[in-house]
């Protein structure tokens, strides 16, 4: 998974994401997801990571599409 340097608005239109909000079930915090991420296969969002480490993350992902793909492959050239 990698952070993606996009604004937060301009990655959910462009992907349909959702905003959501985590509720850590460790410290029982709540975390706004909103971190532009990318995986393998999926784009999305992300909460950031807190003191309870780094497996305290929630997310919110859609696959990939062609579509996607090809832009960010000339992002990344
Ligand atoms: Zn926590």
């Amino acid at each position: 998974m990698i952070y993606v340097n996009s604004e937060t608005d301009e990655w959910i239109l462009k992907h349909k994401l959702e905003k959501d909000v985590y509720h850590c079930p460790k410290c029982k915090g709540q975390f706004e997801i909103k971190l532009p991420i990318l995986t393998k296969d999926c784009a999305g969002i992300a909460s950031e990571t807190h003191e309870c480490g780094s497996g305290y993350v929630g997310v919110v992902l859609t696959p990939r599409d062609q579509k996607t793909d090809t832009f960010w492959k000339s992002v990344l050239s």
